[in-house]
């Protein structure tokens, strides 16, 4: 498959989990793929190796999701490395669980900054040369709708505001034929949130298949909306949930 030949990618995030199976989906259908990590630096560059064995090109940018500066900086240099980024996918994050009974400023300020201000920073500098047939793509989560464990404020706060900031976008860009639309997906399969972690049996129990979804699984979501196949849909919220919110 190459749909997305000569289209370049920025995923945020891109070195574990959810991001690394997009960056690899990307390059499977023919996109140059720049990504960004935090402390990850061995299993960015060997993403790197990876993707380009592939035949496509691989930008690792190591960007403090804590620093919008850094955020927009990483931008810049996928522009002047790969040109103008045709489908940006807003998905680094984090996921602190904390009642407001013991949550300080600081974990506000946190997910704020890396959930939230990190999304608006790279898109605002994305769509400055982001050409017509662009595509947005955040990944949110169920939780910006529902919420159906205690400790989750600050991530439901982050990802409701992304999911609400994202419908946005898809009105102040779409004459310009820029789509933008939510994945949210429910638990899924990565260090964040693993199949044999801590919650995973109560999580399991209340999807309607009674299982975690898998990175790829969202990956391949992604790739249909960077399609040209997709260009109708825009101001989205898909849920990829194994049915936890039905
Ligand atoms: P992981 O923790 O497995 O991976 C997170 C990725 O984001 C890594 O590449 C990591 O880089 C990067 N990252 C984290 N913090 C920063 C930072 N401060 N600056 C730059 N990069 C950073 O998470 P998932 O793949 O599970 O999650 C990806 C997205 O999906 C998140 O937005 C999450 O909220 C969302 N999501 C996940 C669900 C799940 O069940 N897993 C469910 C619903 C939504 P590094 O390797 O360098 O740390």
């Amino acid at each position: 498959m190459t749909e997305l030949q000569r289209k370049n990618v920025f995923i945020s995030g891109g070195s574990r989990g959810i991001g690394a199976a997009i960056a690899k989906k990307m390059a499977e259908v023919g996109a140059n793929v720049a990504f960004t990590y935090s402390k990850s630096q061995e299993q960015a560059q060997a993403m790197v190796k990876e993707i380009e064995a592939t035949g496509v090109k691989a930008l690792a940018i190591q960007a403090d999701a804590m620093e919008a500066e850094q955020v927009i900086l990483a931008i810049q240099k996928a522009v002047s490395t790969l040109g103008a980024i045709n489908i940006l996918v807003n998905n680094a994050g984090i996921f602190e669980l904390k009642s407001i009974t013991e949550s300080t400023l600081e974990d506000y300020e946190r997910t704020e900054k890396v959930n939230i201000k990190s999304v608006f920073a790279a898109t605002m500098e994305a769509v400055k040369s982001m050409p017509a047939g662009g595509r947005i793509i955040t990944i949110g989560s169920v939780n910006a709708d529902f919420i159906p464990f205690a400790g989750g404020s600050l991530y439901a706060m982050s990802k409701a505001a992304v999911q609400m900031m994202t419908k946005s976008w898809a009105r102040d860009l779409g004459d310009r034929k820029i789509t933008a639309n939510v994945i949210q997906p429910g638990p899924i399969d990565t260090d964040l949130n693993p199949a044999s972690g801590a919650f995973a049996e109560s999580l399991t129990a209340m999807t309607a298949i009674k299982r975690y979804g898998k990175p790829e699984e969202i990956a391949e979501l992604a790739a249909f909306l960077a399609s040209p196949e997709a260009s109708n849909i825009t101001g989205s919220v898909i849920n990829i949930d194994g049915g936890i919110t039905v």
